[in-house]
């Protein structure tokens, strides 16, 4: 079987089987895999012990509208292993347009559930970003919830670009096969696409400010507030400063492109 795009193979393993290719839908410009976080966490997994390797992408609306203008975000996004929905506006737009997407699929949830599966089934990770105090607090959160998770290292997203090679060494010696960045967005997709094939991870995941939350610094939303779609509000009014411009932003261009999709009848637009 041909690896999808996104995926290699790693020659020094034997391939068990390879996961199936999920189910692609589009949402505007944006391709999408029908999973929900459990179907997700199960293919990461089966990509794992299959010896594959690929890089997974938590697209929410704000990544959405970004790709559209920086075409190397666009790129490496479209180049996913696996490309899941983060955020409920997504799920209610692709039922709109009849390609149901089943559930939001979140950085932090697969955090929370491929550490669990992780300690099950001795799968190491790394965890890259933040600021030191946070990864290390978040380091430790995360042993005490998993005990038996392997955490092979761990490291801040503050660094030099001539710093990054040793960033990535760190990441390949330390044998994690699960690497989670956290360095905000396109600068951890852009610390991905280059450094992929020198990072040695099976599975790759960009976490946004995932390890802030993980850290205790920053608070998820509560459940109802993520079901009516308000997430995003729920950050701004925690980080006012730096997110106003990028949700005012997004969120009237999303806003809109669905509104004209929705009047044209057809997607894509
Ligand atoms: N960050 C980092 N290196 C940087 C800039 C930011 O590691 O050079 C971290 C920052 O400490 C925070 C996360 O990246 O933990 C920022 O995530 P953000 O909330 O901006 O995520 P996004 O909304 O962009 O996904």
């Amino acid at each position: 079987m041909m690896p999808a795009e996104g995926l290699s193979l790693d020659s020094s393993t034997a391939i068990a089987f390879a996961p199936p290719a999920p189910h692609r839908v589009q949402i505007l410009h944006g391709q999408f895999d029908a999973l929900s976080t459990s179907e997700t966490v199960d293919w990461a997994m089966r990509l794992i012990q299959s010896g594959q390797r690929g890089y997974l992408c938590t697209v929410n609306v704000a990544i959405l509208m970004m790709m559209q203008s920086n075409d190397r975000l666009r790129q490496f996004v479209e180049k996913a292993a696996l490309i899941v929905a983060d955020g409920q506006p997504l799920i209610w737009v692709s039922h709109w347009f009849s390609c149901p997407l089943p559930e939001r699929v979140t950085g932090i949830d697969l955090i929370d559930e491929l550490c669990a599966r992780a300690a099950q089934e001795n799968v190491g990770i790394y965890l890259l970003g933040a600021t030191s105090e946070v990864i290390t607090t978040a380091a430790t959160n995360l042993q005490a919830r998993y005990p038996e998770l392997h955490i092979c290292g761990f490291d801040d997203g503050y660094f030099k670009l001539d710093q990054a090679e040793a960033r990535v060494k760190a990441v390949r010696e330390s044998g994690a096969q699960i690497l989670f960045v956290a360095m905000g967005v396109p600068r951890q997709e852009q610390f991905l696409e280059e450094n992929w094939s020198e990072l040695g991870v099976n599975l790759a995941i960009g976490v946004g400010g995932s390890f802030d939350v993980i850290a205790g610094i920053r608070h998820r939303a509560p459940f109802w507030v993520q079901e009516v779609g308000l997430e995003w509000l729920y950050r701004l009014l925690q980080e006012p400063g730096r997110l106003w411009k990028r949700y005012l932003v997004t969120n009237s261009q999303f806003v809109y492109q669905v509104i004209r999709a929705l009047v044209q009848g057809a997607l894509p637009i």
